[in-house]
């Protein structure tokens, strides 16, 4: 690591638990965010100044002006740039020093199979459960690690399905029912600005943490934020032995 690197990073080189080690490993390490809103904001900023080397940006979307009050990687001078674009200028004027890849494009199909493939790690920062459930369904198959973030009004909520491990819970065993619950945007219900900053932030950290194997992920736990109380609780949860997605996947590869 040259001495620009020692130092950009030495408050995280400082930390007993991450080291030069760990550093060197975030700056070899590839992260897949999905969606760069609200939630995908806070946490490609993070991964960025803590060096995760390279950083995959998936959103089909364009910044628009109701963005700003909590997507904090656009800036009232991109409106109308597409959400990737605008975020990629944010991050290599942070750090400059890692690759950012953007993808204008809402991922789905072999495209999504590709890009969760060749990531270490993969950020769901999305805003629907059609896209949420293809992502875990591509994260089971390809057993990548999954950081899952939400915030609607003033609830969040953030879990670690680390698929990479045949025992860990996915995020359809935990939602076995969320394609028939009705999607709520914020576009129509409202959320609390610094609650987006919050989760993302919170998958950030699991992010870092995964990358680096240090501490304990939230695996198997659920964390519901709420921000009115300022209250933050853990429920634990399982596999689901039938699971359609983890458990017939587990068959398959048993028996292919
Ligand atoms: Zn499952």
């Amino acid at each position: 690591m040259d001495d620009t690197r020692l130092l950009r990073y030495s408050r995280h080189i400082l930390l007993d638990e991450l080291g030069i080690e760990g550093q060197e490993r975030l700056l070899r390490s590839h992260v897949l965010i999905v969606g760069m809103g609200g939630l995908g904001s806070p946490a490609a900023l993070y991964l960025a100044s803590a060096g995760v080397g390279t950083l995959t940006l998936a959103d089909d979307d364009v910044v628009e002006l109701s963005n700003l009050q909590r997507q904090i990687a656009h800036s009232a001078a991109r409106i109308g740039q597409s959400k990737v674009a605008s975020a990629a200028t944010a991050l290599a004027a942070l750090n400059p020093g890692i690759q950012v890849i953007p993808l204008h494009q809402r991922l789905a199909g072999e495209a999504l199979e590709a890009r969760v493939a060749a990531a270490d790690l993969v950020l769901d920062c999305s805003d629907n459960f059609a896209t949420r459930y293809a992502i875990n369904r591509a994260c089971v198959r390809q057993r990548k690690a999954l950081v899952s973030g939400a915030a609607i009004r003033f609830g969040g909520q953030v879990s670690v399905y680390d698929l990479s491990r045949p025992q860990s819970p996915c995020y359809h065993c935990l939602f076995p029912d969320g394609q028939d619950v009705e999607d709520l945007r914020c576009a129509v219900t409202g959320v609390f600005a610094p609650l987006t900053g919050v989760v993302g932030s919170l998958q950030a950290a699991e992010a870092l943490k995964l990358l680096t194997g240090i501490g304990t992920p939230l695996t198997g736990r659920l964390l519901l934020i709420d921000a009115l109380t300022q209250t933050f609780r853990t429920i634990s949860f399982g596999k689901d032995p039938a699971c359609p997605v983890c458990a017939a996947e587990k068959t398959h590869m048993s028996t292919g």
